[in-house]
């Protein structure tokens, strides 16, 4: 057997591994068991897995690959207890985790492809422009790598938030949230997983009519179509009454809240007419606002509208969270961290 052409067996949901398993006469019962010890045990070697006869455990080596990214070494932020991780991948592709720890919780931020196609004039990772998808198990990788650095009840949380658009590489998307909420999972709870999306409609009720039952972000950024055209280039097909539409289905079939993320850029989306925009659109879908501070990208000396983007101050955005907060909103403001090691929201670029 070519060693190249085994099967990428982390990122198979429990079901297409059974079939998998069927299909090169194994049986059924074994796929629990591999599953187990890959997701809940964290051993990627067959010849680990001590209830796996030593014929099956060859038979296995033959048919599948267990991790295809490899880890490199990390970088810490001084200031927080962030931790970026870069991956290659066997096509020599680099990619980025961040672990963001913090009282309650540990935090996985995944990313879904190398690079993005979608070109959000704030966002690093749209700057560098779109290599390719990453594979259901290189996302799942992502998780299984930093959960062994960490040790296994270290990550809570896990979110689609790294490089790249998720509902865009939809099917791996899809699969690695089959592989994280299985019955069989015993490490991850479903309800502390959150995918973030600057909005694919058809994806959105795709997602819900998967019954995945995930917490799901819209980066909206602005309730205004003629604002967001220029910062998010998406906006231009897929407007956002077709995106208001799409997350009202989604928390009326989840019966979740819907996350909207609202990175703070001044003079754009941090004035008066802003707060009528928010307190109308959350009057329409269940939901709760997180806002982003804006986070440079200055290091990748943009040009265009993205030179020209500026933080709003610390003192406006207090001042517009209580405005909202005022109006009966829920509104969080996140914690800008790991700015220094350019491993927040919207700075993870590599050149590959
Ligand atoms: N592609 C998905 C998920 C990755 S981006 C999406 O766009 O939702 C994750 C979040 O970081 C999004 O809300 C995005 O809008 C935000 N973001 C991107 N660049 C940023 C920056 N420079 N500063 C702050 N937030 C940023
Ligand atoms: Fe892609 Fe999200 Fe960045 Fe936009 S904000 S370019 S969708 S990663």
């Amino acid at each position: 057997m070519d060693l190249n052409k085994r099967k990428e067996i982390e990122g198979m949901p429990l079901e297409k591994l059974k079939t998998f398993f069927i299909k090169y006469s194994i049986e059924k019962y074994r796929a629990e068991q591999v599953f187990n010890w890959i997701h809940n045990h964290l051993v990627f070697d067959f010849d680990e897995m001590k209830n796996i006869p030593k014929d099956l455990r060859i038979k296995l080596n033959e048919i599948f690959n267990l991790i295809s990214l490899k880890k490199e070494l990390g970088q810490d932020s001084l200031q927080t207890k962030t931790r970026k991780f870069l991956f290659t991948t066997s096509d020599d592709k680099k990619i980025e985790s961040v672990i963001i720890p913090d009282k309650e919780r540990n935090t996985l931020c995944l990313s879904t492809q190398v690079g993005c196609p979608l070109d959000c004039k704030f966002c690093a990772t749209g700057l560098m422009g779109y290599k390719r998808n990453l594979s259901a198990a290189e996302i799942v990788d992502q998780y299984l790598l930093t959960a062994k650095h960490y040790g296994k009840e270290f990550i809570t949380n896990i979110v689609y938030m790294g490089m790249g658009e998720p509902l865009l590489n939809f099917e791996n998307t899809i699969e690695s949230l089959r592989v994280f909420t299985c019955e069989l999972n015993k490490v991850l709870s479903r309800n502390r997983i959150t995918v973030s999306t600057s909005g694919i409609p058809q994806r959105i009720i795709d997602l819900a009519d998967s019954k995945i039952k995930v917490k799901l972000a819209l980066s909206l950024h602005s309730t205004y179509d003629e604002i967001r055209n220029t910062i998010m280039p998406i906006n231009k097909k897929y407007p956002l009454g077709e995106n208001i539409k799409a997350i009202k289905y989604y928390a009326q079939q989840t019966k979740t809240r819907i996350t909207f993320e609202y990175t703070m850029l001044q003079g754009i989306n941090d004035r008066k007419e802003d707060i009528k925009g928010l307190v109308r659109l959350c009057s329409l879908v269940p939901s709760k606002i997180n806002i982003i501070p804006f986070n440079s990208i200055a290091h990748m000396s943009p040009d265009g509208i993205s030179a020209k983007l500026i933080p709003t101050d610390k003192k406006r955005i207090y001042e517009f969270a209580q405005e909202l907060r005022d109006k009966n909103l829920t509104v969080m403001i996140r914690d800008t961290q790991g700015d220094d090691i350019a491993a927040a929201c919207g700075q993870l670029a590599i050149r590959n």
